[in-house]
């Protein structure tokens, strides 16, 4: 024992990030904390991450009574920081555990480790239940009320002094709102506002509560609404447009090793939404934006020849329509569902003028007040008005009267 505190080989293996968090910090007691800390240095010395310490030897180092040495450990094991094993004459085996799930830590050299971190892909979703653990471990000392959904509790950044729960945090989708000082955000804004720190301290912060890295979008923008994934002829995602609140929408692509997504599509292949589905079909919609061709799609429409209607949009919303696209397009009767609004009837125009050439025929219907977009519309109307509608506004008929999925509803 006596080399304990001599400098040893600390690369051996790494000890988890979450391994001592502020919250054990906060109960635990300077004998529990003594006894940890020697733990781990013994086990740091001895590389493994199980072994014997004798009583004795235990109040020599720290100068902790006997009780306090047995009140310690009691600590720690509640605690789970450690398991332990009574040997002879007040010998223990500490056998180190993982925090955050109470079972034994995997021993390995540093480099595989590291390389194991590196390589796992950073969250890019949080459950209501990690986003409770990062608050409750923020909110720690505080007074907070938690309804399943929604925590509220005063402001807690050093700068606000509110003497009422002005905050409200959405555990759903990890976003806040302060009514006092009107800020809001995600938890990256949260850490900021809260430990007065940079950016880049603030999400070491984040990652080190959740016990791994956080994509930058779910930490400034909290969990997606939305994910779109653009498909190749395959059906292999290409990228996604993932929405998140308040309509902000962000491009991100499949990461070339490990798994999980990057952001941006620099450099990467651009196709047309549902892709295999146009490609397979002789009609072909066109809305603006992801949530409307789904929206669309959804209904199941078929053309006069039967076959079904494919619904598309192109990546990156109106005035991004690429040249490129309109070969998807070749031979095929194309209509155009065109927003209310300038930037819409704009971006119509140019993706009729980019495939007339190509296509067999090109219609376009505009929505009208009070209906932006197609969305709008069939919030308010049916299935089978929207086809009356298309019909009506289109030189021929584009669309059979009968919908695939309400024709299903009565035979069935
Ligand atoms: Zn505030």
């Amino acid at each position: 024992m006596s080399n304990v505190f001599e400098k040893t080989d600390v690369t051996y293996f790494q000890m988890p990030q979450a391994l001592v968090r502020d919250e054990h910090l906060q109960q635990i007691s300077l004998s529990a904390l003594k006894l940890y800390c020697l733990v781990l240095f013994e086990a740091q010395r001895r590389t493994r991450l199980d072994h014997e310490l004798l009583n004795e030897d235990i109040e020599r180092f720290t100068g902790l009574s006997a009780n306090s040495v047995s009140s310690g450990r009691n600590e720690l094991v509640t605690l789970k920081l450690v398991r332990c094993k009574r040997g002879f004459g007040g010998r223990y085996t500490y056998t180190l555990l993982n925090p955050d799930t109470g079972t034994e830590l995997v021993q390995s050299n540093t480099k595989a480790s590291t390389r194991r971190y590196n390589s796992t892909p950073p969250l890019d979703k949080l459950s209501r239940d990690q986003y409770r653990h990062y608050f409750k471990n923020r909110l720690a000392r505080r007074e907070w009320s938690d309804t399943g959904s929604q925590i509220y509790t005063n402001c807690p950044f050093p700068d606000h002094d509110d003497r009422k729960p002005s905050m409200s945090i959405n555990l759903a989708i990890g976003k806040w709102t302060c009514h006092g000082c009107g800020r809001a955000g995600g938890v990256l804004h949260f850490e900021q506002y809260l430990s007065q720190c940079d950016k880049r301290t603030a999400s070491k912060n984040i990652s080190r509560i959740f016990g791994a890295k956080v994509t930058g979008d779910l930490l400034e923008l909290g969990n997606p609404e939305a994910i779109y994934d653009y498909v190749d002829e395959q059906g292999e995602v290409l990228f996604q447009t993932v929405r998140y609140t308040g309509k902000q929408l962000r491009q991100r692509r499949p990461a070339k090793k490990g798994g999980g997504f990057v952001g941006g599509i620099q450099g990467v292949r651009r196709v047309l939404y549902r892709l295999p589905e146009v490609l397979a079909a002789t009609r072909v919609i066109i809305t603006e934006g992801e949530k409307d061709a789904d929206n669309v799609a959804k209904l199941g429409l078929l053309g006069l020849d039967g076959k079904p209607v494919a619904v598309t949009t192109n990546p990156l919303g109106a005035g991004k329509w690429l040249p490129d696209y309109s070969r998807f397009l070749e031979g095929k009767d194309v209509l155009i569902f065109c927003d209310a609004d300038e930037s819409g009837l704009e971006h119509a125009d140019d993706v009729a003028n980019s495939i007339r050439d190509l296509a067999n025929t090109v219609d376009e219907i505009v929505f009208q007040e009070p209906h932006k977009d197609v969305s709008d519309y069939l919030e308010e109307k049916t299935a089978a008005q929207l086809v009356e509608f298309i019909n009506q506004k289109t030189k021929m008929q584009w669309l059979q009267g009968a919908i695939a999925k309400e024709e299903m509803l009565i035979t069935v």
